[in-house]
C-alpha cells in the first residue's frame, strides 16, 4: 500500500522489539479490524483485539508522524506491531475512505489545529455529569460508548460499599487493588451519584482531567448492579427515612447515630456499618473492663488514670516538634504542668498563641515561627539547609523555649503526655561516621555517630531521629551537616552487605557518602585523597536584575577552583587520577570574610543559600568602595566586572589633587582627577559637574564616583570656570568666591595656597 516505506521506516526506527512478534500474531489470528482512512486528516484508524483503538498519522510516504494506541501502554505496544503489519499486507483498495472520525478514537488522535474533524465533548470527571439513561437498552449503550481507555498500569479497583448520604445521595466507595501483590493497596476512591429532579449525575473525587470517557473510577460504580437498578427505576431509599427506623432499632439518638454508623446499600435494602471503630457499646466496654481487671493485677492502679486533670498545676507554653518533613515541623502547643512545674501533665494541645509565655520567650517563639513560614516556602534541599543553619545558630538561645517532641505517629488533635517527651537541645551537633569492614566475602558498612569527637553505636541506644536533629534519651542533637538526616533515613541504622567482587560499585557508592560524611575505609579500597592547601581566594561578580551577584571561589592551582557555598568534598582534576579534598577550615575563612562585609549576605546565605546584595545596598554609602578595597588588601581576585552592564562601578577611590597659579587677570585652576590608574580630562568631569551627575565615566567604561566631600565644591567650581585646551581658567573677578569654595575639602595644602594669592 502508499505507507509502506513509511511503515517500514518506523518499524526500522523502533528497533528490536520482542512485542513486533506478538504484534505479527494477532495479524495472522486475524485481530484487526478493517482500516478507515480520512485523508484529509491524514489518518488510519483500527481497531485490534476489538479493544485497543488505534490511530497512524502520517506525514508523507516516507515518513509517520505519530501512531497511538489507546492500550496506554509504552509505544510502540504489540497493537501497533499489528495494526502496522496489517497494513503492509493490504491494498490501498482495502481501505475504506471516511470523513467522520468515530467518537471512540478520541483519545487517540492527535489534537489538531485547524479544527478539520469533528471535536467531542469532554467532561470535568471531577464535575457532576449528567447520566442520559432511559432504558436498560441505553444503559448499556452508554457504557459501551463512555467507557474509559484500558490503561495497563496494574491496579485494579473493587467497589467496597455504596453509602447513603445526607441530600439523598450516594457515594460508591472504591478500593485500590494491586495485580502483583494481589492484594488491597488500602487506598481508596469514592465517586459520587447525585439525584435531582432532571435525573441523576456523576462525578469521581479523585480523576481530576477532562475527558470524554467516564473515568475508570465512576465506570466501576455504573457497572453496579445495585446502581443500575437505583439509576434505572429511581428507587433511591430516603435518607431520614432510613435515618429514623436505624436509629429507633439501635435504641440511640439520631444525632449519635450519625456519628458512629454510616447507611450502606446492600442489594435492595439498606444496612449499617459501625465506621466509628473507637466507639464502645455496652457490651463492648464491660468486656474490656474485665480484660483489664484480669490482666493488670492492681485495678486501681494510677496509671490506668493517666491524663486526668489532679494537679493545681499552671498552664504553660512549649514547642512540640514533630517527625514530619513535610508538615509544620514545630507546633505550639499548651499543656497543665505538673507539681513541679517541670512537665506537661494534661490538657496538653495545640494552640496558636503563646499566652503562658513571659514576653523575652515569645519573641523567640515569633522568630521561630516566622521561620517556619518562610522555610516552608523552599524545596527540600534548601528547607534541610535554612533549618540547618538556624538551629545550629539558635542552638544558645533556644532551650529558653520548652521542647517536646513526638514519639509515636499520632494526630495533633489527640496528643497526650504518653505520646510526647521532653527534650533539651544539647550544644553539640551530632555528625554521621560511615564505619566499612571488609572480610574475604563482603563488605559491611554501618552507621555511627558523633558527638563531641566521641562515636556513639547508635543500636545501642534508643534514636529517635527527626527531621533536623534527633533524639538521645532527652537530649536532642542538631545535625552538623544538613543533609544527615534524610541519610540516615535513606540508609537506616541495619547493615549494609555487599558482595566484594561489586568494589567499584561500592567504592563509588562510599565516595558518594563521602562528600557529605566521614566514611572508614577498609584499607583494600581506601581511596588517596589529597588534600590540597593555600587557596587563592577569587570572587566573580554579576548582575542578575537588581541584584548583584558574589561567587566566591577557592582556587588551588590552576585546575580546580571550589565555589562557595560548597555542597560537594572530594574534587577531581583534568587529566588527573586522584581524588582531591579541602580544609573545612579554607571555607569557613573566606565565607566569614564575606558575611563580614555586610550583614545582608548573613541573612542571603542564610535564605537563599547565596552571596548576593541587591544594587541599592551595594551603592550605598559607597559600600562597593569600601569593599573592594578591603578586597584589594587580602590579595583577592574581583571577576566579571568588566561585563556589569548597569553596575560597572570602578573599584577605586578617587585621588582629587588641586593646585592653583595666576596669570595677569585669571587664575589656572589644576584639579587631577585619577581612579587607580584612570585620569580625568578635566572638560569630562566639567560636564560631568554640570550636569549634576556624581559618577564620571571613565576611560575604560566604568563609574568613577565623585565623593561628597568634593562633589559639591567641583560643582560649584563648574559654574564659574571654563575650560582652555585641557586647563581650568578662574576670572580674578571671581577671586573672592575661591576661598570658600573649597570649604568641605580637608586639604591643609590647597587652603594654604588659596591664602598665598
Ligand atoms: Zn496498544
Ligand atoms: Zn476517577
Amino acid at each position: 500500500m502508499f505507507l509502506n516505506n513509511a511503515i517500514h521506516q518506523y518499524i526500522k526506527e523502533a528497533g528490536l522489539n520482542p512485542l513486533s512478534k506478538i504484534g505479527s500474531e494477532l495479524v495472522r489470528q486475524g485481530l484487526t479490524s478493517r482500516p478507515l482512512h480520512h485523508s484529509k486528516r491524514k489518518v488510519i484508524l483500527l481497531v485490534i483485539q476489538e479493544n485497543y483503538q488505534l490511530a497512524i498519522h502520517y506525514k508523507n510516504a516516507f515518513k509517520l508522524e505519530d501512531v497511538n494506541c489507546s492500550c496506554g501502554q509504552k509505544k510502540p505496544c504489540e497493537h501497533i506491531f499489528g495494526g502496522l503489519f496489517y497494513l503492509l499486507e493490504s491494498e490501498d483498495a482495502d481501505l475504506v475512505e471516511t470523513f467522520e472520525i468515530p467518537a471512540a478514537f478520541g483519545n487517540v488522535l492527535l489534537t489538531n489545529e485547524d479544527g478539520a474533524y469533528e471535536v467531542l465533548p469532554t467532561f470535568a470527571l471531577d464535575d457532576y455529569r449528567k447520566l442520559e439513561i432511559k432504558d436498560s437498552e441505553s444503559y448499556t449503550e452508554f457504557l459501551n460508548v463512555y467507557k474509559p481507555p484500558f490503561l495497563r498500569n496494574f491496579t485494579s479497583f473493587t467497589l467496597a460499599k455504596i453509602v447513603l448520604k445526607e441530600d439523598n445521595h450516594l457515594v460508591g466507595i472504591l478500593s485500590e487493588k494491586n495485580y502483583f501483590q494481589d492484594d488491597v493497596t488500602g487506598k481508596f476512591h469514592t465517586v459520587d451519584i447525585q439525584k435531582d429532579i432532571s435525573g441523576f449525575s456523576i462525578k469521581c473525587n479523585t480523576c481530576h482531567e477532562k475527558s470524554f470517557s467516564v473515568c475508570i473510577h465512576q465506570f466501576e460504580v455504573l457497572k453496579s448492579q445495585d446502581i443500575k437498578s437505583i439509576l434505572l427505576f429511581g428507587n433511591m431509599p430516603d435518607y431520614q427515612e432510613e435515618l429514623l427506623l436505624w436509629s429507633k432499632k439501635l435504641d440511640i439518638q439520631i444525632s449519635k447515630f450519625k456519628h458512629l454508623y454510616e447507611l450502606v446499600l446492600d442489594g435492595q435494602v439498606t444496612n449499617v456499618l459501625l465506621v466509628n471503630h473507637n466507639f464502645y457499646t455496652q457490651n463492648r466496654l464491660s468486656k474490656l473492663r474485665q480484660n483489664i481487671e484480669s490482666e493488670l493485677f492492681a485495678p486501681n492502679d494510677s496509671s490506668l488514670l493517666e491524663d486526668q486533670d489532679e494537679t493545681d498545676g499552671s498552664f504553660g507554653n512549649a514547642i512540640l516538634w514533630s517527625s514530619d518533613h513535610n508538615g509544620d515541623v514545630a507546633n505550639l502547643i499548651k499543656g497543665k504542668m505538673d507539681k513541679l512545674g517541670s512537665e506537661f501533665h494534661s490538657k496538653i494541645e495545640s494552640v496558636l498563641s503563646p499566652e503562658y509565655l513571659p514576653s523575652h520567650e515569645k519573641t523567640l517563639w515569633y522568630q521561630l515561627e516566622r521561620f517556619i513560614r518562610e522555610s516552608s516556602k523552599e524545596n527540600k534541599i534548601l528547607k534541610d539547609k535554612s533549618w540547618n543553619r538556624f538551629l545550629q545558630n539558635k542552638v544558645d538561645t533556644i532551650n529558653q523555649l520548652t521542647h517536646y517532641v513526638i514519639t509515636s505517629k499520632v494526630d495533633f488533635l489527640l496528643i497526650s503526655k504518653r505520646n510526647i517527651k521532653r527534650i533539651n537541645f544539647s550544644s553539640h551537633f551530632v555528625d554521621l561516621v560511615v564505619s566499612v569492614e571488609q572480610n574475604e566475602s563482603f563488605y559491611t558498612s554501618r552507621l555511627k555517630l558523633k558527638i563531641n569527637d566521641k562515636e556513639i553505636e547508635p543500636k545501642e541506644h534508643n534514636i529517635l531521629l527527626m527531621p533536623y536533629f534527633l533524639v538521645i534519651q532527652n537530649d536532642a542533637y542538631i545535625f552538623k551537616h544538613p543533609e544527615i538526616g534524610r541519610l540516615i533515613s535513606m540508609l537506616g541504622w541495619d547493615e549494609i552487605i555487599v558482595d566484594t567482587d561489586h568494589s567499584a560499585q561500592f567504592t563509588s557508592f562510599l565516595f558518594s557518602l563521602y562528600n557529605i560524611v566521614e566514611v572508614q575505609f577498609p584499607n583494600e579500597i581506601k581511596p588517596d585523597t589529597v588534600t590540597l592547601e593555600n587557596p587563592h581566594w577569587k570572587i566573580k561578580i554579576r548582575e542578575k536584575g537588581n541584584y548583584l551577584v558574589f561567587t566566591p571561589m577557592l582556587e588551588y592551582g590552576e585546575q580546580l577552583e571550589v565555589k562557595l557555598p560548597v555542597d560537594k568534598w572530594l574534587f577531581t582534576k583534568k587529566n588527573d587520577q586522584n581524588i582531591y579534598t579541602i580544609p573545612e577550615e579554607d571555607i569557613d575563612k573566606f565565607t566569614r570574610f564575606f558575611l563580614e562585609q555586610h550583614e545582608q549576605f548573613e541573612y542571603n546565605l542564610f535564605n537563599h543559600g547565596s552571596f548576593f546584595l541587591h544594587y541599592k545596598d551595594y551603592l550605598y554609602e559607597n559600600w562597593f568602595l569600601q569593599f573592594f578595597e578591603k578586597c584589594r588588601d587580602y590579595g583577592i581576585s574581583i571577576f566579571g566586572l568588566e561585563e556589569l552592564e548597569n553596575y560597572k562601578m570602578n573599584t577605586y577611590k578617587p585621588s582629587i589633587k588641586m593646585g592653583l597659579s595666576s596669570g595677569i587677570d585669571w587664575f589656572n585652576v589644576d584639579v587631577d582627577i585619577s581612579y587607580g590608574d584612570q585620569a580625568v580630562p578635566a572638560k569630562v568631569w566639567l560636564e560631568a559637574m554640570k550636569s549634576n551627575e556624581k559618577y564620571i565615566l571613565l576611560g575604560d567604561g566604568s563609574l568613577g564616583l565623585i565623593p561628597d566631600e568634593w562633589f559639591h565644591s567641583l560643582k560649584r567650581l563648574s559654574l564659574v570656570a571654563y575650560e582652555e585646551k585641557g586647563v581650568i581658567k578662574l576670572n580674578k573677578f571671581h577671586f573672592n568666591i575661591v576661598e570658600s569654595l573649597f570649604d568641605d575639602v580637608n586639604d591643609d595644602e590647597l587652603h594654604k595656597a588659596i591664602k598665598e594669592k
